[in-house]
């Protein structure tokens, strides 16, 4: 199968090109470096099955082969640099994913948007359902994404409805894993790079709000899951781990024997007070649940930072 992924420079992206090379797809990797690095795909590129576009995804283009599959990464993903390009974001979750459905449309190849649990807003339900149709307040400073990504699944559902195509929507939970940026402002590297440098650790509010943390080989595994099984979703996939921030500051401080401190700041706009996945559907049309906890997705996350720091490669 030909895999042409958008994004694919970026964090989940360098491990799905991995993963999709590893079983023998052909791999065609677009990206503008616009949050992800060359670095990052660097051991791929001698691999006779992976290209590299380098390229914009917000201006038609058409790839050198013709895909058997488009999977649409392409968006900057935390908040830290989503606050940064706002119009960027907007852009690529709109303009972005109308060219890459339309490369699809005119290959015939199947489409799978990775969209997020930012969809849910703050919820009022938990854990959040794929039926739930979320509380997003569209003109915080958070709306350049959620908005983004809404309207992702709504364009997405709007070419398989009048076109026929054959899409998929994922609504990806908080990943995490090495390779991840140090300084991309989610709360495992911030935190990370706080207990390992010695800093105090800064959570927002008093630290009781919840997340739920994959590690990035399983989310992967989901993901050509879904590829594979071609169910138009929307599916949950993360994991349904729940821990407060606090709770993971403090595995963090256990796991890198870090003397930090802990620094209470005021809490975000917006920032949700609990996030869990429900992912029974996951389960039931993709046979996948995580497999990884916490404690041990922390710790190779935890030594792969500690050898950035020291000066080698992240991952
Ligand atoms: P990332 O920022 O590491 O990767 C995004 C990639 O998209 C980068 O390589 C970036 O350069 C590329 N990109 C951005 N704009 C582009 C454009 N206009 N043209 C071409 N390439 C462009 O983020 P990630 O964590 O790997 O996330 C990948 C996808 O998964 C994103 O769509 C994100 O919204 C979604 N997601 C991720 C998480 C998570 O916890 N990591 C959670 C929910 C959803």
């Amino acid at each position: 199968m030909r895999v042409l992924i958008a994004g694919g420079a970026g964090f989940i992206g360098r491990w799905l090109c991995g993963s999709l090379l590893a079983r023998g797809d052909q791999v065609d990797c677009v990206d503008n470096y616009a949050t992800g690095t060359s670095a990052n795909i660097e051991e791929y590129r001698t691999n006779p099955r992976f290209k590299l576009i380098e390229h914009d995804v917000c201006l038609p283009f058409d790839p050198p082969d013709a895909p058997d599959a488009v999977v649409n990464l392409a968006s900057p993903a935390s908040p830290g640099d989503y606050f940064k390009m706002p119009f960027e974001t907007l852009r690529v979750g709109s303009a972005g994913t109308d060219n890459l459905l339309r490369i699809a449309t005119d290959a015939g190849a199947r489409f799978l948007q990775a969209s997020t649990s930012e969809v849910y807003g703050d919820p009022a339900i938990h854990p959040q359902t794929e039926d739930y149709h979320g509380d997003v307040n569209p003109i915080g400073p958070r709306a350049v994404y959620d908005e983004a990504k809404r309207y992702g699944e709504a364009i997405v559902s709007a070419y398989r409805r009048e076109l026929g195509l054959r899409t998929t929507i994922i609504r990806i939970f908080n990943t995490y894993g090495p390779y991840m940026r140090i300084d991309d402002g989610r709360a495992i590297p911030t935190l990370a790079e706080q207990a390992l440098q010695g800093k105090p650790l800064t959570l927002h509010g008093d630290g009781s709000q919840t997340r739920s943390f994959c590690y990035v080989t399983d989310l992967v595994d989901g993901i050509i899951r879904a590829i594979d099984r071609g169910h138009p979703g929307p599916i949950n996939l993360g994991n349904p781990g729940e821990f407060t921030i606090l709770e993971l500051a403090e595995q963090i401080l256990e796991q890198t024997q870090s003397g930090s401190e802990l620094l209470f700041q005021p809490r975000l706009e917006d920032d949700p007070r609990q996030r869990c996945p429900d992912i029974s559907l996951a389960k039931e049309v993709l046979d996948w649940q995580p497999t990884i906890p916490l404690a041990q997705g922390l710790a190779s996350t935890l030594e792969a930072f500690r050898r950035e720091l020291d000066g080698g490669s992240g991952g």
